[in-house]
């Protein structure tokens, strides 16, 4: 789960980590009074949506009057931010977060993430602040520092230092560069997070650390741990499509292909995707219905991927072990006589029972297009996808 950047400050501020005075605002007028709050004669607006790249895309603004930040934020408000991260559909803008501007002298990249080969957090740091820490591997690589933490003993002083020095800060900052990085470390380990970025971590004008901007990612299947952490979540910023997902106890990805996908098991939904790409097309989704496909479930996840505009056909793929193929094809016919679909749909059955599975899809009266094998199942969904776009090509020219 992500948050807002005023959220990750707040949380980080706890944790010692030195962060600018700022307020939070839901309108401009709230904004221009945050201004007046804070005091001073510059200011930084910043759009808070769940995404980075906001800088480029106009979503943080300096300003120099509250005059400045009501019209920067007039045009923030109710409008989406397309950022390289947020795809082009946009994240809605609903708040805004007023600081005071910061001059600084050096921006430094400062990441925390999880290092699955190692199976250890990973310190990623570059004295290249500023740019995405994918463009700093691209373009100055030999300026990226790595260090992975020892989780038996935690961040020693030591390692933070070497981070530090290996990053050039000035002597007399060193201690304050420890403190970022251990609070940032504890703030990662104690609230189960899987991600916390600043970038840009600055030294200002008057000598010290301070975190410009925060991100951070919590590991969803530990949030129940957290309530204070859960309670920070923003549906707002969510793919209306997974939101629902979630809500219905199914584990759904959209994506921006045309190809559904209902799929049991995750690895089994991975492959599906994998061999659907192989076959020509593109997948609009990833969804895992779970262990026990009833014919509501297979219902739900009919609606849920229907609910997507861009699909243009449906592949069921499902391997029952402990299932069985002939309560999967029920479901799907139940599914599908309740609820019709104007797609394509094929389906792949293999498992327990498959030969009364593939009668009951026989039998049905239903135009299902059956498959055997996986190969076979994701083939005829890109040839029945690619003939029904031809159809409507032609109904179009008519
Ligand atoms: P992002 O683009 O979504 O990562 O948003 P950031 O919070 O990183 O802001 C983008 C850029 O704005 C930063 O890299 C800084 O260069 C600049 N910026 C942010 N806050 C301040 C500030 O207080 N003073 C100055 N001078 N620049 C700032
Ligand atoms: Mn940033």
């Amino acid at each position: 789960m992500d948050i807002h950047e005023y959220q990750a400050k707040e949380i980080l501020a706890k944790f010692g980590v030195a962060v600018p005075q700022g307020g939070l605002a839901y309108s401009p007028e709230q904004a221009a009074y945050r201004a007046r709050e804070l005091g001073g004669s510059r200011w930084i607006v910043k759009a808070q949506v769940h995404a980075g790249g906001r800088g480029k895309a106009g979503g943080v603004k300096l300003c120099n009057s509250e005059h400045e930040i009501q019209d920067a934020t007039n045009d923030m408000f109710g409008r989406k931010l397309i950022t390289h991260q947020t795809g082009p559909e946009g994240k809605g803008i609903y708040r805004v977060y007023v600081e005071n501007a910061v001059d600084f002298n050096r921006e430094i990249y400062l990441g925390f993430v999880l290092d699955r080969t190692s199976q250890r957090v990973m310190i990623v740091a570059s004295s290249e602040g500023g740019m995405e820490i994918e463009e700093i591997s691209a373009k100055k690589p030999e300026s990226i520092v790595r260090s992975t933490v020892e989780p038996a003993v935690g961040l020693q002083e030591f390692q933070a230092r070497e981070i530090a020095f290996a990053l050039r800060i000035p002597a007399a900052l060193t201690q304050q560069m420890v403190r970022t990085l251990t609070g940032c470390y504890r703030a990662f380990r104690e609230l189960d997070a899987t991600m916390v970025e600043i970038n840009p971590l600055v030294i200002t004008a008057d000598n010290r650390i301070l975190a410009l901007d925060a991100k951070m990612t919590f590991d969803g299947n530990a949030l129940f741990r957290h309530p204070h952490v859960s309670e920070l979540r923003d549906k707002s910023q969510e793919d209306p499509r997974e939101a629902r997902a979630a809500d219905r106890g199914l584990a759904y990805i959209g994506l921006t292909g045309n190809i559904g996908c209902i799929v049991n098991g995750a690895g089994l939904a991975m492959a599906t995707m994998d061999t659907i790409k192989l076959a020509g097309g593109e997948p609009a989704n990833f969804l895992d219905i779970g262990g026990g496909a009833t014919p509501e479930r297979v219902a739900k996840a009919f609606r849920l991927v229907m609910s997507d505009e861009n699909v243009q056909a449906i592949l069921v793929n499902i391997f029952a072990g402990i299932n069985r193929c002939d309560w999967v094809a029920e479901g799907v016919v139940q599914a599908l006589t309740a609820n019709p679909v104007d797609v394509p749909v094929i389906v792949r059955l293999a498992g327990t029972n498959v030969e009364a599975g593939q009668k009951i899809l026989a039998t049905s009266g239903l135009p299902i297009i059956r498959a055997n094998s996986l190969m076979e199942a994701a083939e005829r969904a890109v040839t029945a996808w690619r003939n029904d776009q031809k159809q409507n090509t032609k109904m179009r020219a008519i």
